[in-house]
């Protein structure tokens, strides 16, 4: 029997909460009202598919009203549950304090195999599941604000904020309802990617960082290490194609249905080709196909990349474990149990709280262009051009020397909405990563990169709790 069998993933965060909560001062009323659900709305909802009607069960859970609006993605999977939703919330909570996004976490979840219907049919299911959080407000640009999740993308956040759109039409900000939308229905350039960026970010900060090194018999750099990633989703794909780019090869890739192996490395565009012509990583050229895709996540390597599900590392698996650093990119793919025995291993996790969090801080950006209708950069692109121009040609006066056409446009170009947003992320993603470190280094009790971040939201939360003057 798995520990996942035993501990339901809601109680799987709560314990590793607990852990972090000890190590506080709070008193223990306050890190008990931050570790509740503060509210979970269960839903079923018929919808016709194929002529018979389908009765559709679906979740929406805010775990923090700290702050409003409260935020988090919305997942499309049979093995939705009130009780994954209810954690998956419990971590956008944290993740949202760790990377100061001044939002409260929330979750939400369909149970369909998307795989099982058409884009009509999930276009229904999803219009009707918005209608349904109308009626109950459970969303709005002020109240609670979904992303896309495993499932989703921006085409149903599209169909989400049409349909918020169609019955709110006075509201100015009614396009702030929903995040991840295609840019030309409002969404941010550089969403897409935002959590395999900030993940790449993350695993560059730690492996720079010569206390990590120390700890883990590692050489500075991304470049030569060898990295396995689970899931060639959104993150999986992104995380991958940033770090190769970075220079680490990518040893492994594993599916649902198989794995392809190559340790010289194996090129991530060229798969994503082979995949989205075949449907499946199964049969790239350039790799070798293994049917026991999970296996290999005990394969030697130096960064293991969890991009997929929850629950992927257990106490079955975790003494086998073989990475030196793994890199959450899923929500909770290692056990609390798993957690305790990767740790002794002396193996380092850079946890999902802090490490996915890439598409909240975007999703941020996204709200705030959205509530404040201006693309970022359009004030001041120009100007910046400009003034870059004007200070290239007094340093050609001065010198006498002239740059090429090529070398002017490099210097001259202003900060375009991408560039924006790309390094709001990066600093972002630095400064937690700073902050969470300061933590470990200064606290002798606090051994783990995860229960340091938890208590880097702790101490967040509590001073908004303390701001409300409800827990003074
Ligand atoms: P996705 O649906 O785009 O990709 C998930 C991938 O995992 C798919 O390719 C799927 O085929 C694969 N997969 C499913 N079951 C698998 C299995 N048993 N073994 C191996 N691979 C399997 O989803 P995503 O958006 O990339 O999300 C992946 C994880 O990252 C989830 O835990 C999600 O909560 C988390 N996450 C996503 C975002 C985001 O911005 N998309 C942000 C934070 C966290």
């Amino acid at each position: 029997m798995s520990d996942q069998q035993i501990v339901p993933f809601f109680e799987s965060v709560n314990r590793l909460y607990g852990k972090a909560a000890a190590l506080t001062n709070h008193a223990p009323g306050l890190l008990n009202q931050i570790r509740v659900c503060n509210a979970v709305l269960y839903m079923q909802f018929p919808v016709r598919i194929n002529g018979e009607i389908e009765v559709i069960s679906a979740w929406r859970a805010q775990h923090s009203h700290h702050k409003l609006p409260t935020k988090g993605g919305i997942r499309f999977s049979e093995h939705v549950d009130q009780d994954e939703v209810m954690a998956l919330a419990a971590l956008m909570t944290y993740k949202c304090a760790v990377v100061h996004v001044p939002f409260g976490g929330a979750k939400g979840g369909i149970k369909i195999n998307p795989r099982n219907y058409t884009p009509e049919q999930l276009e229904r299911i999803t219009r009707r599941y918005t209608v349904e959080l109308m009626h109950r407000n459970f969303i709005g640009p002020a109240v609670d604000v979904p992303a896309p999740d495993m499932g989703t993308g921006p085409r149903e956040m599209a169909w989400i904020a049409d349909t918020y759109q169609q019955f709110n039409q006075k509201e100015i900000d009614a396009l702030a309802c929903v995040t991840g939308k295609p840019v030309g229905q409002g969404g941010v350039r550089g969403r897409t990617e935002a959590t395999g960026r900030g993940l790449y970010f993350g695993v560059r900060e730690a492996l720079n960082d010569e206390f990590v090194l120390n700890k883990l018999s590692l050489s500075k750099g991304i470049a030569g290490k060898k990295c396995i990633v689970q899931g060639f989703g959104n993150v999986g794909y992104h995380a991958a194609k940033f770090l190769q780019e970075d220079g680490a090869i990518i040893t492994a890739v594993i599916e649902w249905d198989g794995a392809v192996q190559n340790d010289n490395g194996i090129d991530i565009i060229a798969l994503d080709v082979h995949r989205k012509a075949t449907g499946s990583i199964r049969g790239f050229a350039g790799a070798i196909t293994h049917d026991n895709g999970v296996a290999l996540l005990e394969n030697e390597c130096d960064v293991l990349v969890p991009a997929a599900l929850e629950s992927q590392i257990t106490a079955n698996n975790a003494n086998n474990i073989k990475a030196k650093l793994i890199a959450e990119g899923a929500n909770g793919p290692v056990t609390s149990t798993a957690e305790e025995i990767l740790l002794n291993k002396g193996i380092m996790i850079l946890p999902d709280m802090y490490l996915n969090a890439g598409g909240v801080v975007v999703s941020y950006f996204e709200w705030l262009k959205n509530i404040s209708h201006v693309r970022f950069g359009r004030l001041g692109k120009r100007f910046e051009e400009n003034s870059n121009i004007r200070i290239m040609n007094m340093v050609e006066n001065l010198t006498g020397k002239s740059l090429n056409a090529i070398e002017k446009d490099i210097i001259a170009r202003g900060a375009g909405e991408e560039d924006l947003v790309n390094s709001g992320l990066e600093d972002t993603m630095i400064m937690a990563y700073h902050e969470i470190m300061e933590i470990m280094k200064t606290n002798p009790k606090v051994n783990d990169f995860r229960t340091a971040a938890f208590v880097s939201a702790i101490d967040k939360i509590a001073e908004s709790y303390a701001m409300l003057g409800i827990f003074p």
